[in-house]
């Protein structure tokens, strides 16, 4: 039978425009539709405007510290409508970039929403219907909603929070997790006065205990209020602006704006999966096998729509293994274990391998490194702010388990470091390693003492 195309893919973000380019460079015939702009939600609203912003936020501290070290600043102000209009050239020029790559590799981009129709055929927004031997649904998420909220309408999720056209002087943001996280820090940086409400205990669940402790120290004493164990009962709009009400006893809070940033959920709805026979799990991520093969053999998945780890380049790896695997005769699936991940918040969080509660759970012996610390240039500023590094070591064996820090450039640090955890490397193999003077990745290879070490227990 005669197909179209080779292959057919819907959606083009990160894994989808990785997998489609590989697949058109083996020789493939290629056709990727794309309903919004070209680079999906990395480069359009997520980790590139995220980080620019970062960027934006951290430069008062800078000036800040600039006068410990005799420099003089005058006063410093930051315009919200010349950052966002530039942060926008910057995006349009990716997405021009992205698209150009495709064009170049030879895919044909068909820029409107695309919909499954059977095992091979796919029908586009303007009627038109595409057979392909193979389909790959690269759709990504979408910032998950609490329908249930009276008021919800008036709240904003990280879709809307990059085209602001004032920035809020009081923003209340709901959620724990990486977003919520990372724009409680960017807000703060930028003079807004922040309000982190987060249903647990601790910001960050998952992540290893001692940094959750340390950062919500970190943030209190950046002044952002850290409101844990509540949940929003109410949005109501007041003549002062948004008032957000609490069902655990909270104080009402009023805001410019309220950020929702409580989890994504897989983009599977509505895309003629069911119909076909794919099979979909509870929150609409699609089911894959380790090579990204739904229940249907012709069609795969990768990214975010799979809900396995939802990061970039997680989505890259996972749509370029799927185009060598078909289309470049060289089968191999993406490797999703010990995957560095840093959180962009101020101080930065760089994470590798297991949390100690994680390697206790192994049953292991395992022996805990950790040093707090004033950052050198921190001194001379005066700022109060620490920074952490673990290390957990498995006991027995010296291998190193997992890798924690938070403090400045820990995003850096734990790609390079997470090599060397990816190979298995040891504490000795660590230690042996010279350190490099004056830094405080240096602190790495030099913690010589356990701070805590755990026998193995009787659950090995
Ligand atoms: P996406 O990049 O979401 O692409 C899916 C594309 O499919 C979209 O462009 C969408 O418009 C399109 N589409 C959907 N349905 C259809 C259809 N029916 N027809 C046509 N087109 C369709 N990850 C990191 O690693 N580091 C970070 O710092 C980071 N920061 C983030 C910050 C924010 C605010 C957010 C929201 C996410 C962040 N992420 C980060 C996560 C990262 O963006 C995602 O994991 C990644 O983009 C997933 O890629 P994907 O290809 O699966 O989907
Ligand atoms: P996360 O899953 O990281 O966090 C969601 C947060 O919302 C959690 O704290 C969760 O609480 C809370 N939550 C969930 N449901 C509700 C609810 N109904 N009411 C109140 N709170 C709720 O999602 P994000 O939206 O922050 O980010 C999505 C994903 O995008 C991340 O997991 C990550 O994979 C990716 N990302 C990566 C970044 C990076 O690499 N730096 C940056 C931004 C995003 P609980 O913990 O109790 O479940």
């Amino acid at each position: 039978m005669s197909y179209d195309v080779d292959l057919f893919v819907i959606g083009g973000g990160s894994g989808g425009v990785r997998a489609a380019r590989i697949a058109a460079t083996h020789g493939a015939k290629v056709m990727l539709a794309e309903e919004y702009r070209m680079g999906g939600t990395c480069v359009i609203r997520g980790c590139v405007p995220k980080k620019l912003m970062v960027y934006a936020s951290q430069f008062h501290e800078h000036f800040e510290d600039a006068a410990g070290f005799g420099w003089t600043v005058g006063p410093a102000t930051f315009d919200w409508p010349t950052f966002i209009a530039a942060k926008d050239k910057e995006i349009g020029r990716l997405e021009g970039i992205y698209a150009s790559n495709l064009a170049k590799a030879g895919v044909e981009i068909a820029s409107q929403r695309a919909t499954i129709t059977g095992a091979n055929s796919v029908r586009l927004a303007d009627g038109r219907t595409v057979t392909a031997k193979f389909i790959l649904v690269a759709t990504g998420a979408a910032p998950s909603t609490d329908g249930t909220l009276p008021g919800g309408d008036l709240t904003i999720s990280s879709n809307e929070v990059f085209h602001l056209t004032e920035q809020p002087k009081r923003i209340v943001i709901a959620g724990g997790g990486y977003i919520a996280v990372e724009f409680a820090g960017v807000f703060a940086g930028l003079g807004s006065e922040v309000t982190l409400v987060y249903r647990g205990a601790k910001i960050l669940r998952g992540f290893d205990e001692d940094l959750r402790d340390h950062l919500m120290a970190e943030y209190a004493r950046k002044g952002i209020r850290l409101v844990m164990n509540e949940t929003f009962s109410a949005i109501e709009k007041t003549a002062d602006g948004l008032a957000v009400r609490f069902r655990n006893g909270h104080e009402t809070v009023v805001a410019d704006q309220v950020l929702m940033a409580i989890g994504r959920r897989p983009n599977t709805k509505g895309l003629g999966l069911e119909a076909v026979g794919v099979t979909l799990g509870r929150n609409g991520e699609i089911a894959v096998d380790g090579n990204s093969r739904t229940s249907v053999p012709s069609i795969y998945a990768v990214g975010d729509a799979t809900d396995r780890v939802n990061l970039t380049p997680v989505a890259i790896r996972e749509g370029h293994a799927f185009a060598d695997s078909l289309f470049g005769g060289r089968p191999w699936a993406a490797d999703h274990a010990t995957i560095p991940t840093a959180v962009f918040s101020e101080p930065e969080i760089g994470t590798v391998g297991l949390t100690e509660e994680q390697a206790l759970l192994t049953g292991r012996a395992v022996d805990i490194y950790k040093a707090t610390f004033r950052p050198m240039k921190n001194t001379i500023s005066g700022r109060e702010s620490r920074m952490l590094m673990k290390l957990l070591v498995d006991g027995e064996t010296d291998r190193v388990l997992g890798v924690h820090i938070c403090g400045p450039e820990a995003g850096e640090m734990i790609q390079l470091v997470g090599i060397a955890v990816k190979m298995g490397a040891t504490k000795a193999q660590f230690d042996a390693t010279m350190a490099v003077h004056p830094t405080a990745a240096e602190e790495l290879v030099t913690m010589r003492t356990p701070s805590a070490r755990f026998a193995r227990s009787a659950a090995n």
